[in-house]
């Protein structure tokens, strides 16, 4: 299954799509990184990807 990502900008942490589906709005994980990701950011293909495969990666 392809997996949706999303790379900080910042410092180059990726970040997976799903876990930005869920919180839609949050703090890079990297290291001394203030950068805020959101899941606006994403590509539209890979919101739609990550929205319709929702049953699929809450295990
Ligand atoms: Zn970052």
């Amino acid at each position: 299954m392809r997996i949706a990502t999303l790379t900080c900008s910042d410092c180059g942490t990726i970040v997976s799509a799903n876990e930005l589906e869920s919180n839609r709005v949050m703090k890079c994980p990297g290291l001394d990184c203030e950068a805020v990701l959101r899941f606006a950011d994403l590509p539209e293909g890979d919101r739609q990807h990550v929205l319709d495969n929702r049953d699929q990666y809450r295990l």
